[in-house]
């Protein structure tokens, strides 16, 4: 276990780069610091000798004063050192948690877009702040007192036997029992517990915040903490094992182990009283007594030191949090880019015999798709709900790549393309395309960084955002989500669209929004996707029929296969799915119009 560990702090490290050997150099600080701060304490030993030495003439005894300045200037000094170190260990750790930052973020970049659909990118930055931060501590405080307290126990251990090594093995006993109490409160079958407990805690706070993400519904439907039964069940689960632990496992252990960390000098007093006779007989008895000074003031040293110990390997178990953190983030799908991209050749869009099926489903969501989306026409994707038409349109930028089969941009398989030249060439408005907490200016530059304003405001018209821009207090300057100025859904589709048409790609993927749709943004949205389309090959998820009418080409998919495909007229006559679906749609207008009619 040690050994595991041990290796999560080289992995840490080697985030640090060229900054590793700042980190070697803080922790050979720290230990030093260490030391020198126990060296007063021998200072304090040699002038209690020298007193009594001298005893009971004592102004004979005159290095004391000497030895007072010598321990002032050591622990003076181990300060200072102590004060580089920290300096050091601290400009690594901030170097290596901002490198784990831009790692983690420039792997992100490389994952597959869709790869956020089903990882919220909050919570991946999460994981990577909160890895970022840990081994911050770890690195700039832990580490240093790990090896500054190494250093003191083996200072500790050589100074123990230096001048008397009856006493010193008496302290050292102490010291010895309350190791093997810790050992047996972490080790064996307990190290199990401990986990068991860790992993109860974790549950019982993932509980209590579903439990506060909920509280909309505990209220509106009058409920109470009682009939969150999985919050309820987690806290109890975690207050059995939190009993357990702490009162069957590690109540006899820590009383043995605090008792004798506390207590060092247990076994020096018998120990001083059983070699007492020997001394005074050998006649050396002011020596003997000396050293027993020196084990006195040295055994409290003892209990700082284990404490010490304890806090740091607590200390340790954030190394492998961190770790686990960064992998989550470092273990994200990568999309492979080609090093021999190959240039489109013009703007047809091509599904050969395509196949896909998102991780872990046991269905494809695509089943043999096969079509050809002509340059300058329409191309239309229908069918019910889960058939496959956003997966579909989301191959085409790559938010995935597919199982099998292959996705063609101007002829070249998606993954042979350059992802630059491929993003240039598509626009997309997906339904769920969102908007940064940013100008609407900046929002809409977003797909052309260096539009002028006058093009952004152009694409802005185009995409009937003038009234928009109208009520805002500052127009197009106006920062979205602050003060109130917060967006309609069809509003926000609309910007969206906007930015889709500054890009001016050749090669447009839209799904239609109708969830946001009012009447009024609806005719507004269709003149947006008019100026968006005219003349481009246009890829749309259409949800109303009334928009599909005149596509150059219909797409009908049906639990992620092809059903049919043709013109609206062409399916019509087929007497298909889309037959009925149209005739489904049609009643629904009808029963719409009707009850518009009663109602005036
Ligand atoms: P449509 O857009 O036609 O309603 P989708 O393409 O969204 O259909 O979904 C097709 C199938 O893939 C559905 O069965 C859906 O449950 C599944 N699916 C969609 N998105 C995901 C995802 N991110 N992860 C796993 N399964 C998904
Ligand atoms: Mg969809």
């Amino acid at each position: 276990m040690d050994k595991k560990k041990k290796s999560d702090v080289a992995v840490l490290l080697e985030y640090a780069g060229s900054y590793k050997g700042l980190t070697f150099l803080g922790l050979g600080l720290s230990a030093l610091a260490m030391v020198l701060g126990m060296l007063p304490y021998i200072c304090i030993w040699l002038a209690v000798r020298d007193l009594i030495a001298a005893a009971p003439d004592w102004t004979s005894a005159a290095g004391i004063a000497r030895y007072g300045w010598m321990a002032f200037a050591f622990a003076a000094l181990g300060i200072l050192v102590y004060f580089f170190a920290l300096m050091c260990t601290h400009l690594a750790a901030f170097r290596t948690a901002s490198n784990i930052r831009k790692t983690g973020m420039a792997h992100l970049m490389k994952t597959p877009l869709g790869f956020f659909d089903n990882n919220a990118s909050g919570l991946l930055r999460n994981k990577l702040d909160g890895a970022a931060s840990e081994t911050e501590t770890l690195l700039a405080h832990n580490l240093a007192d790990i090896v500054g307290t190494i250093a003191m126990f083996i200072t500790m251990l050589v100074l123990m036997f230096v001048f008397d090594w009856r006493m010193g093995a008496a302290c050292l006993l102490a010291a010895v029992v309350s190791i093997c109490a810790m050992a047996a409160m972490m080790g064996g079958k307990n190290a199990k517990l401990m986990a068991e407990y860790q992993a109860a805690q974790d549950v019982m706070s993932k509980a209590g915040t579903e439990y506060v993400r909920g509280i909309p519904v505990v209220k509106v439907f009058q409920q109470t903490v009682y009939s969150f039964r999985a919050f309820r069940q987690a806290i109890e689960d975690y207050s059995n094992k939190a009993e357990h632990f702490q009162g069957d496992v590690c109540k006899v252990p820590q009383s043995v182990n605090l008792t004798f960390t506390e207590g060092a000098f247990i076994f020096l007093v018998p120990a001083v009283l059983f070699l007492a006779p020997s001394a005074l007989r050998s006649g050396n008895f002011a020596g003997f007594v000396t050293n027993f000074a020196f084990y006195a003031v040295f055994s409290a040293v003892i209990s700082t030191a284990l404490a010490k110990i304890m806090f740091a390997a607590s200390g340790m178990m954030q190394a492998s949090t961190a770790l686990a953190r960064i992998n989550v983030v470092m273990s994200a799908p990568v999309l492979n880019v080609t090093d021999d991209p190959q240039t489109p050749k013009d703007n047809t869009v091509e599904f050969r015999d395509v196949s896909f099926t998102y991780d872990g489903a046991d269905n494809p969501a695509l089943d043999h798709v096969s079509f050809r989306a002509e340059p300058g026409q329409t191309t239309a994707f229908v069918g019910p709900s889960g058939g496959g038409k956003t997966t579909a349109a989301s191959l085409i930028p790559r938010f995935w790549d597919v199982s099998s089969g292959a996705v063609l941009v101007g002829g070249v398989d998606v993954r042979n393309t350059d992802p630059h030249v491929l993003m240039d060439q598509i626009a997309f408005v997906f339904q769920n395309n969102r908007l940064f907490k940013a100008s609407i200016l900046e929002n809409v530059r977003a797909s052309r960084p260096e539009a002028s304003r006058e093009e952004v405001q152009a694409a802005l018209t185009a995409a009937q955002c003038d009234d928009i821009l109208a009520k805002l207090p500052d127009g197009m300057d106006t920062v979205i989500g602050t003060e109130g100025t917060y967006l309609s859904g069809g509003e926000q589709q609309r910007v969206a669209l906007a930015r889709a048409i500054l890009k001016n790609a050749p090669i447009v993927v839209l799904d239609e929004a109708t969830a946001f749709a009012d009447p009024e943004n609806e005719a507004l949205i269709q003149k947006a996707f008019a100026a968006l389309t005219k003349g481009r090959t246009v890829i749309m998820i259409a949800h109303r029929l009334s928009t599909v009418v005149g596509a150059d080409k219909i797409i009908v998919l049906d639990s992620g296969r092809v059903a049919e495909e043709g013109t609206h007229t062409e399916l019509l006559q087929n007497n298909g799915l889309y037959a009925r679906m149209w005739q489904d749609y049609n009643q629904a207008v009808r029963w719409r119009i009707s009850r518009i009619e009663e109602a005036c």
